[in-house]
């Protein structure tokens, strides 16, 4: 008699093998997500619609933006390599969205055709594209990537504008492993990573921004899996393994069973993880330390209650100022300090007075600042030097400040300062501001004005320190800036890339001279730059005396781990190993504990 065959014989698994970009282990039914084509029916417009279309992009701008703000927070949490690579991808779309020139030339389409927003973004993102590879120079790869990023900045917004689906993954059923041809970097960006099990793609390298971007979002990710889309049906189940690159349909059932035992253990970790935010930050030994939150926009800020940070080290207030035609007025000012002072419930809030000049280009404020006065925006008049230039500005802000402060405990920080006449003066000014509010009537005041500090990140700031402390309250090391004109080198240009590093002995010695003149002089000392958010840092800047952090807050667990395994004696025998180094290389090994 013929042996009977199953009715619906199981498919046999299949392996597949592509770049491991993402670790973790995900299991789920497989859907594509195709990309949809993006239509554009390039109209004319009549006069009178024209400002109803500038709101319509300034929309599509603001979409924009808040999606960039959002995935650049969340590269906080990652290793630093990633870091390195995407945040500063996202820098630039944000500084090409604040751009002038690209606005204003979308802006005169918009005006001059008048054509639809659509059309006028993507005829202006295209002239661009254009008159980047009709430039001179042999680097046709590097041209090609910058014409391929403004285009890609094009289509976010006219997606925006459109509402077209920047793909259709809203539609995909929760707990789904994702599936395409390729993913772009801003695909990235719109993907919930709580709403996946995992991303496969068939096309794409280990190496490239959708790579970094991915591993932003901290979901499994296996790129470049050739053949894979031929060998699923929509809900075809799948096994992805974003550490070793493979991927399994059909898992037999031992398959199965082991992918749910390393995927157990992962979730253990994660948890352990989400718990520390309950713990408090105190080394081995006992010693206390306080990790605050760096906040760039309001919308974070639930982010950061659950981040279990103890106060806010650095508000840049920039973001009150950037992306509006007017400026604000002290009323509105006020009330958006209070609301973040209140929601911080007691915990201390500490408002950088605005940092503008240099790469943060304030639209509102350009007829005060015009760029082409300024032939080197960053060695000019920036931060507190264009204040004290401009006082009606300035005491707007300090007024709001102080009238906020009656809501919770707040600490007003001076952004780029180099010389002692530049608090003195600024105090002088915070006191006037004082006086004339305390004449106002109906105006609930605190009993004195907040404390006065200032940020720590110019050299001249660091060798000074002992004398400025006689005039600031507080200071706070600002390594993003300290490492850029400690050794002449701008992030923001590829070039300088390579020598910009915060690890470099030179900058480290600058911190060590802050922390230990701060502690001379009996005034708190915090560091609020890119490096406090890096936990294989935490050890070193312990050890040269920062005893305060401040950093995004999805950065906070982590360190914060990090500092619960350390003890002082060994942190400050490492500081005094990195002093002592030749390179930032050198303080690399000796960080990752493979010093000779
Ligand atoms: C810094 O320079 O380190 C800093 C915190 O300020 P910003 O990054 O806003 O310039
Ligand atoms: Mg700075």
């Amino acid at each position: 008699m013929k042996p009977t065959r199953p009715a619906n014989p199981r498919p046999a698994e299949r392996r597949f093998h592509g770049h491991p970009v993402a670790p973790g282990i995900g299991i789920g039914p497989v859907h594509e997500a195709a990309e949809p084509d993006l239509f554009i029916t390039a109209k004319k417009l009549g006069a009178d619609d024209i400002p109803a279309e500038l709101a319509r992009l300034e929309e599509a701008l603001e979409r924009s933006r808040h999606q960039l703000h959002k995935l650049k927070h969340r590269l906080a949490a990652l290793p630093e390599n990633s870091q390195a690579e995407i945040a500063p991808l996202m820098d630039m779309y944000l500084h090409m969205l604040g751009s002038a020139r690209l606005l204003r030339g979308v802006r005169a389409r918009i005006q001059e055709g008048p054509l639809a927003a659509e059309a006028a973004v993507q005829d202006e993102t295209e002239a661009q594209a254009a008159a980047i590879m009709a430039q001179p120079g042999t680097d046709k790869a590097g041209r090609l990537r910058r014409a391929d990023e403004v285009r890609e900045l094009g289509r976010r917004v006219v997606r925006n504008l459109t509402r077209q689906p920047f793909r259709s993954f809203a539609g995909l059923a929760p707990g789904s492993i994702l599936a395409a041809r390729a993913l772009r970097p801003s695909d990235a960006a719109l993907i919930q990573p709580d709403r996946f099990a995992g991303i496969v793609t068939a096309e794409g390298g280990a190496d490239g921004h959708t790579a970094v971007m991915l591993r932003a979002l901290g979901l499994p990710a296996v790129l470049g899996a050739e053949g894979v889309l031929a060998g699923t049906a929509p809900g075809t189940f799948a096994i992805i393994d974003g550490d070793s690159g493979e991927i399994i349909l059909h898992p037999s059932p031992a398959s199965l069973e082991t992918a749910r035992r390393k995927l157990a253990a992962q979730t253990r970790a994660k948890r352990s993880l989400a718990r520390l935010a309950r713990l408090p930050a105190v080394t081995r030994c006992g010693t206390a330390v306080a990790l605050q939150a760096n906040l760039e926009l309001p919308f974070e800020l639930p982010m950061i209650a659950e981040s279990g940070a103890h106060g806010i080290g650095l508000l840049r207030s920039e973001f009150m100022f950037m992306n509006r035609e007017t400026l604000p007025d002290e009323d509105l000012q006020t009330r958006i300090y209070s609301t973040i002072i209140e929601a911080m419930d007691g915990d201390p809030v500490t408002i950088r007075v605005l940092d503008w000049g240099s790469d943060k280009e304030v639209e509102a404020l350009a007829r005060y600042q015009p760029r082409e006065l300024e032939p080197n925006p960053a060695l000019g008049l920036r931060g507190i030097r264009l204040l004290l230039r401009h006082p009606a500005l300035f005491e707007t802000q300090l007024a709001a400040i102080i009238r906020a402060s009656a809501a919770g405990p707040v600490r007003i920080m001076l952004p780029m300062v180099s010389l002692v006449s530049e608090v003195v003066e600024a105090r002088v000014i915070l006191l006037r501001v004082w006086r004339r509010l305390k004449r106002r009537k109906n105006l609930v005041l605190p009993p004195a004005p907040p404390p006065l500090g200032i940020m720590v990140e110019t050299p001249a700031a660091a060798l000074a320190a002992p004398v400025l402390a006689r005039h600031a309250d507080f200071f706070a090391i600002g390594t993003n800036d300290l490492t850029m004109y400690t050794l002449a080198a701008d992030r923001a240009s590829p070039a300088g890339t390579r020598l910009y590093d915060p690890l470099e002995p030179a900058v480290l010695r600058l911190i060590h001279l802050t922390a230990n003149f701060a502690k001379a002089a009996g005034i708190q000392v915090s560091l609020c730059g890119e490096l406090a958010a890096r936990p294989q840092a935490a050890p070193l800047l312990l050890g040269l005396g920062i005893r305060q952090f401040s950093m995004h807050g999805n950065a906070i667990p982590r360190v914060k781990q990090v500092i619960r395994g350390a003890t002082l004696a060994a942190c400050e025998a490492l500081a005094e190993a990195a002093l002592q180094a030749e390179s930032a290389e050198a303080v690399r090994r000796i960080l990752a504990g493979d010093a000779d």
